[in-house]
């Protein structure tokens, strides 16, 4: 428990964190330089008024220099963050599993946020991520039915991590070719490449199985609210682009807590 908790507080930190990764990632703005500033002014935020979730609730959710709004999105991203590290630790343990899923986490609500906000994935966290995803599927092993199957003489973080490389080109391949499928027929795009970096990504941590299941839930969400919020706010369907990462981030962050 007490190791959960300290989790769930490093958590709201790495959120701060992914929070400055939000705002500049999709601009192209370096993550390390400048210090935090507010993005309306243009005042530096001093330490004391820069920490997660408190200083949020003590400035009233108002920069203290411009007395402007601050995006809810700043403590809702700290706050998600900090109860995945939670859970994390919590449900895992205080180990390489929780580790990952602690970065999984962290990686996923980055994406999704930036996903909201740009409609846009940054390659920080798909690609880079990936590769992360790459590295740690022999430590924490993956279910790996396939590649078992395939290889029957190689070693089961062999075969995890076989499970790990396939997932991230198997199935976002096929999602690729689908998009592309689109926009031929179409003359515009349906899939963004964002999308299949994303599945690349979420594979490198899932493994295939994780990973169809995934694509399979993310779109089933993405459809259901996909048509609520287009009836709802009365958009044009044909030019209403949907965060099709944000479910497929939801989906992720679903089979991943759940061990499938
Ligand atoms: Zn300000």
């Amino acid at each position: 428990m007490e190791l959960a908790i300290i989790a769930g507080l490093f958590g709201l930190l790495i959120g701060s964190f992914l929070n400055v990764c939000i705002s500049r990632l999709p601009r192209d703005l370096a993550v390390s330089v400048p210090r935090s500033y507010c993005p309306r002014c243009g005042a530096p935020i001093a330490a004391y008024d820069n920490i997660p979730l408190i200083s949020y609730l003590l400035l009233a959710g108002k920069c203290r220099h411009c007395r402007l709004p601050i995006s809810p999105r700043y403590p809702l991203v700290e706050a998600a963050t900090g109860g995945l590290f939670f859970a994390a630790v919590w449900l895992y343990g205080w180990n390489w599993a929780g580790l990952k899923l602690c970065l999984f986490s962290a990686l996923l609500v980055g994406l999704m946020a930036t996903d909201i906000e740009e409609r846009i994935l940054p390659d920080e966290f798909t690609k880079t991520g990936a590769v992360f995803g790459w590295m740690l599927a022999p430590v924490v092993l993956l279910p790996a039915a396939l590649p078992a199957l395939l290889a029957p003489s190689l070693s089961p973080a062999a075969w995890s991590f076989l499970d790990s490389l396939a997932a991230s080109v198997v199935i976002p391949g096929g999602l690729w070719l689908l998009g592309w499928t689109y926009l031929k027929l179409r003359g515009r795009e349906g899939l963004g490449f964002g999308d299949v970096k994303l599945m690349m990504m979420t594979g490198a941590f899932l493994g295939l199985q994780g990973n169809l299941l995934v694509l399979i839930l993310g779109s089933v969400i993405g459809m259901v609210a996909g048509l609520g919020w287009i009836l709802a706010r009365r958009k044009d369907p044909s030019t209403y682009e949907l965060p099709f990462g944000l479910f497929l981030g939801l989906a992720a962050l679903g089979v991943a807590f759940a061990g499938v």
